[in-house]
Parts: structure tokens; C-alpha cells; sequence
């Protein structure tokens, strides 16, 4: 199938490794020009070079925290008019709210809530003029159900999902779509740390950690990144212009729920 989105231009924030990075690739691979960005450069030179020599495409690397207005001002100079915006930044960290002040909590709203909202307001009014776009937040499986240990990320995630819900019928009738997806366990980077840090609190082996994980997986396996960035890909095609305001949940099965 061709996702008919050959020759757009597109941001994927967050995007040396793990989701943003395999968000990248799968656009990448349909023809579109991607811009990346990620606050450590080495890892980002050698994924923008890794992409470009693989796809053909102009991968651009742009090293900036998307937390921060000098950071998305940054990526936006590059690619001022993006056709596809994928919003993407690092998840907290766990813990127990009783520990967690202020400022705690407004890093976590900065990263997973406020940091797409002004991605989105920079990009979807040419959005809109131009009758194309399709904006991605990669949010968390925590959305739907939440993760105990991880509190900053369920209120923050939430509250984007909320804001989301409203605009993202406001913008389909342009062609503008807007959409999350919510990963459930990827074998990233992020999935080892957290791994790390429960076999740590526990007094358990990592390995005993991640065997407990995956037994409570009806897939049996964690998911990897190229499955989570083609269903990215899919939904930021030209076929997905009547999919607007829903949360994808990928995760092998692990939500319960029969909705
Ligand atoms: P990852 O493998 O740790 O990769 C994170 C990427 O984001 C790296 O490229 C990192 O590069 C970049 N990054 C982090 N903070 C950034 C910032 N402020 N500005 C720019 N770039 C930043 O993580 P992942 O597994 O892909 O996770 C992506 C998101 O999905 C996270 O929010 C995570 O909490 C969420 N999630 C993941 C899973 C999972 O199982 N993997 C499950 C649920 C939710 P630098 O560090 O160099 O900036």
C-alpha cells in the first residue's frame, strides 16, 4: 500500500532512539522528509546518517530539548510548515507522588502535555491553510490504564489526551488530523530502564523482572519500534484523512478491557 505521503515534510521530535527514532524510519521510508530532534547529538548524527543512507530521503538533525521554547523554536526554524508533526519527548520518572513537588510536576506537564500542545499551535493554522496534516503525540498505554509508579506520567498524558479529544474535531473538516498512540511495553532503551529501576525496588534480578513482564503479556513478547512506527506511518497517510481525536493502543493484548 502507498501511503500517498511521498515528498511531505515532517517533524518527529524526540528521535535519536527507541519510538520517535522507528516513527522516523517508517516515514522516512514512505518518502518523507524528516526532521529529528533529541538533546544529545551523537546518538542523533549517527540515527540522521543510519536514516538517510537507508531511505534516500533528507533526514535533518536538529539537537534541542522540545521541552523547552528555545528548543522548539529551534526545530521549527528548520521546518517551519511541517506536513506531519509527531510529538514526542522522555517519560518521567517513577515514583510516589507524596515525594513529587511543584516542580516535579511541572517538568512532567512541560515534557508529555505542554511541549506538544505548542508544537501544535505553531504548525496546524498552515495546516489547515494548506488542507494537510496530521499531527501524532506518542503518549502511553498509562492513559488508559494507569501504571501505579508512574503518576506524573498518567496526569500529564491525561491532560494532553483531554485537550486533544476537543481540537482534533476541529481540524479534521481542513483534512487535519490529530491522533495519539499509546504504547504499551517497546524494547527500547526506556523499557530497559524502567525494567532496571522495578528489579531494583524490588530486591528482584532484571531478569526476573522482565519474565514476570512478559508472562503478563498475551503476546508474550515486548514490542518493537517498527511495529509502533508503521502504525505511525498508517496513521499520518493520506488514506487516514477520517481518523481524527483517537488513542491507538498497541500493546500485544495487555489492556483487559473489551473497549
Ligand atoms: P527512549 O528509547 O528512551 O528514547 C527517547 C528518545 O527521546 C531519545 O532519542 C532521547 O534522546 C529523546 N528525548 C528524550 N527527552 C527529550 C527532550 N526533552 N527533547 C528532545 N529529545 C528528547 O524512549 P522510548 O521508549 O522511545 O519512549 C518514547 C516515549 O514513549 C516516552 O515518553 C516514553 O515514556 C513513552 N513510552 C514508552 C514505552 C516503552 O515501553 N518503550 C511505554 C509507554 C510509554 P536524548 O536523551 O538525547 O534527548
Amino acid at each position: 500500500m502507498d501511503f500517498g505521503i511521498k515528498g511531505k515534510k515532517a517533524i518527529v521530535c524526540a528521535a535519536s532512539k527507541g519510538l520517535g527514532r522507528a516513527c522516523a524510519r517508517s516515514l522516512a521510508l514512505e518518502g518523507v522528509d524528516v526532521v529529528i530532534s533529541a538533546r544529545t547529538e551523537g546518538p542523533l548524527m549517527e540515527t540522521a546518517d543510519a536514516l538517510q543512507k537507508e531511505t534516500g530521503v533528507t533526514i535533518t538533525p536538529v539537537v534541542a530539548d522540545v521541552t523547552t521554547d528555545e528548543g522548539r523554536a529551534a526545530v521549527l526554524a528548520v521546518c517551519p510548515n511541517p506536513d506531519i508533526v509527531v510529538n514526542n519527548a522522555g517519560g518521567p520518572p517513577p515514583g510516589d507522588f507524596r515525594d513529587w513537588d511543584r516542580d516535579d510536576w511541572i517538568k512532567a506537564l512541560d515534557a508529555n502535555m505542554l511541549s506538544a500542545i505548542f508544537m501544535i499551535k505553531a504548525t496546524v493554522d498552515t495546516m489547515i491553510d494548506r488542507k494537510f496534516g496530521r499531527i501524532v503525540n506518542i503518549t502511553s498505554g498509562a492513559v488508559k490504564a494507569p501504571i501505579d509508579v508512574l503518576g506524573l506520567s498518567n496526569g500529564a498524558r491525561s491532560g494532553l489526551t483531554g485537550f486533544i479529544a476537543g481540537l482534533s474535531r476541529k481540524t479534521v473538516a481542513s483534512n487535519v488530523t490529530i491522533n495519539n498512540i499509546l504504547p504499551g511495553p517497546f524494547d527500547t532503551d526506556r523499557l530497559t530502564t524502567t525494567l532496571q529501576a522495578a528489579a531494583k525496588n524490588r530486591g528482584l534480578s532484571v531478569e526476573d523482572v522482565t519474565a514476570e513482564r512478559l508472562a503478563t503479556n498475551p503476546a508474550g513478547r515486548f514490542g518493537q519500534p517498527g511495529e509502533f512506527g508503521d502504525l505511525c506511518a498508517y496513521v499520518c497517510s493520506a488514506q487516514a484523512g477520517y481518523l481524527t481525536g483517537q488513542n491507538f493502543l498497541i500493546d500485544g493484548g495487555a489492556y483487559p478491557g473489551t473497549f
